[in-house]
């Protein structure tokens, strides 16, 4: 699959026409409008800078209860935009998951810093407040793998779709982010090479956790990923393991793409 057109810096990023943060769209509301709905001087203004679209979504991520400082400003150093098609980078900083192509979705901003923070909470932190190792089950674009490199000191990412593998490669080639790993395999059985890890994270969920995270889970690190929890239902599930054994806890629902096996 050729690689769709990327974004120019800076890139096209529709604000809306006041200076207040797009309102968030009730669940099955309409996307805010894109780009072409805004009068030529309006696009070619907001046209120059994505920043604020970004620390906006910041903003919103604080507000909705994210506190861990060192995940938001990974989600505020993250171009969130270079990482969807140019069709919908006007809405890159809203709160929504987005197509990526195959079926698959960037998941929602909030999602990725929950997450994200979960893991912080949770996983081995280095002398320098960063995670270890981290696996990262289902690359898609290369987002949360590029937010997770901002807060550990290596992330392996791993995605069974090759097309989806190699658009990843080409969102982080032009980043040279020498600790992401990206990985074309099935991440059912984790990635032994890599282990053992500080964190896992997965962005697809099935009926249950596979053994293979858990044993490449190092002693006191955490997996944080969704799981069904009764038919059509999923919810975030947060294992810790120490020498002891596992401590499971399961979170708030959620909403993941289907973790699937093999390669594709
Ligand atoms: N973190 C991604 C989200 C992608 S959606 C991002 O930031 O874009 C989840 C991804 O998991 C999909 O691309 C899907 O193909 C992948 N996936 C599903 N089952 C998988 C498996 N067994 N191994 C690796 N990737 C898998």
């Amino acid at each position: 699959m050729a690689a769709p057109p990327r974004p120019g810096f800076p890139a096209r990023i529709d604000l809306g026409s006041g200076a207040k943060a797009p309102a968030r769209p009730a669940a099955g509301a309409p996307l805010a409008p894109a780009v072409s709905n805004a009068t030529a001087p309006q696009a070619a203004s907001m046209a120059r800078d994505p920043i604020p679209a970004r620390a906006r979504m910041v903003q919103l991520l604080a507000a909705e209860g994210i506190s861990d400082p060192q995940v938001l400003r990974a989600m505020g150093a993250v171009d969130r935009h270079r990482f969807v098609d140019s069709a919908l980078v006007p809405q890159a900083y809203e709160d929504t998951a987005l197509p990526i192509g195959l079926g698959q979705t960037i998941s929602k901003p909030s999602v990725v810093a929950r997450m994200a923070e979960l893991l912080m909470q949770g996983g081995l932190r280095g002398p320098d407040g960063k995670l270890g190792r981290v696996l990262d089950i289902g690359t898609g674009c290369g987002y949360q793998a590029v937010v997770l490199a901002q807060l550990a000191s290596e992330v392996y990412s791993i995605e069974r779709l090759r097309d989806l593998h190699e658009k990843a490669r080409a969102n982080l080639r032009p980043l040279r982010i020498a600790s992401v790993h990206l990985i074309l395999g099935d991440g059912m059985a984790g990635f032994a090479k890599g282990a053992p890890y500080a964190g896992i994270i997965a962005a697809a969920g099935g009926e249950a956790v596979p053994d293979a995270w858990i044993e490449q889970l190092a002693y006191g690190g955490r997996l944080v990923a969704p799981i069904a929890t009764a038919p059509g239902q999923q919810a975030l599930v947060v294992i810790d393991r120490s020498r002891q054994g596992i401590q499971q806890t399961i979170l708030e629902a959620v909403n993941f793409v289907p973790l699937k096996s093999g390669i594709a």
